[in-house]
């Protein structure tokens, strides 16, 4: 068995000599982009260790099913706690508490971290001692796509694995075998080649989340834009990381069009029919700005945190004269 996803296979293989050699590590960090497919490369890693078939992971065994079906009691799934973007130290005790107590499985066990960099800093200081005095069968399976926000002290104590991003095609031919009918160009041209994460959105909302939000960004520009309704709406509503996804989308391409002709170039094509204001928006401030972006993506904070901090980088785009006069 196998994740089934083509563009991973490779790095299957690998884990399978890894795992025949006796070679999987104790902590094993899979960096990868969102909806590239890290998740389901740890279910398979899971088997890989739990698996007691000649050819792990069989995908039909007892073991491998009870991996699929999160009721192995040698494999935990970590992640953070409903309406909280953090793992806590709490739940990574119970982890290590369950992995010095529990060996049913010839002494095997496996636990996924997933996203690892969602450990606050006690919680990873926990984790770390598991690390540093590996149990042996002990797997810890971190997942991450920003694994720069993991302590160096985690990271040093990890065998690192990148799970590849699949090519346009690659993820246009899944899409299209998993959902025949939507349109997957147009939703990867704002996710980029996240098969994963298209698959779990509606394209038609993503089409309206984005012209929405490409047209607040012009309004703004001409400073007709409620700044704080705007961002507490955002900050508030479902699609906070794809309004993020959108301004990132619009920033970058503005700096590539300054990079190619040294200076602004095409109004966004949602707003076509409006003349581009042409404001005072320079590549120093498009940079700074897509650090906001970065940044926000990163925080992991209340709603009201995150409603200030886009407000503030709005108000970033409003024309001086504008900001004058309000
Ligand atoms: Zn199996």
């Amino acid at each position: 068995m196998s994740t089934s996803l083509p563009w991973l296979g490779s790095v299957e293989q690998r884990l399978i000599r890894m795992r025949q050699q006796g070679r999987l590590p104790t902590g094993l960090l899979l960096q990868g982009a969102l909806g590239t497919g890290a998740e389901p490369l740890a279910g398979f890693v899971a088997q890989l260790a739990l698996c007691r078939a000649d050819a792990p992971a069989c995908g039909v065994c007892r073991d491998c099913r009870m991996v699929e079906a999160l009721q192995h009691p040698d494999f935990t799934w970590v992640r953070p706690l409903e309406d909280s973007k953090v793992i806590r130290v709490e739940q990574i005790r119970e982890l290590t508490e369950a992995l010095v107590l529990t060996a049913h499985a010839a002494g095997v066990s496996v636990a996924v971290l997933n996203p690892a960099d969602a450990m606050n800093a006690n919680a990873a200081n926990a984790l770390l001692k598991t690390l540093e005095e590996p149990r042996a069968g002990v797997t810890l399976v971190l997942v991450s796509a920003a694994p720069s926000r993991l302590p160096a002290t985690i990271l040093s104590r990890c065998q690192r694995l990148r799970v590849p991003t699949p090519t346009r095609a690659q993820a246009l031919a899944w899409l299209a075998a998993q959902k025949p009918s939507a349109d997957w160009g147009e939703v990867l041209d704002v996710l980029g080649n996240a098969p994963l994460l298209a698959l779990d959105i509606d394209p038609a909302e993503l089409r309206r989340v984005r012209e929405e939000s490409l047209a607040a960004l012009m309004q703004a520009r001409r400073g007709q834009l409620d700044l704080s309704a705007t961002a507490e709406g955002w900050a508030r509503g479902e699609h906070f990381e794809l309004r993020l996804t959108c301004i990132e989308n619009w920033l970058t391409t503005r700096i590539e069009d300054w990079a190619v002709d040294g200076r602004q170039t095409q109004p966004v094509q949602a707003n076509a029919h409006l003349p581009d204001p042409g404001l005072d928006v320079n590549i120093v401030l498009l940079l700074r700005l897509l650090d906001m972006v970065y940044e926000l993506k990163a925080l992991r904070s209340t709603a009201i945190n995150r409603g200030l901090a886009l407000e503030q980088l709005l108000w970033q785009l409003v024309p001086r004269a504008s900001r004058a006069a309000a």
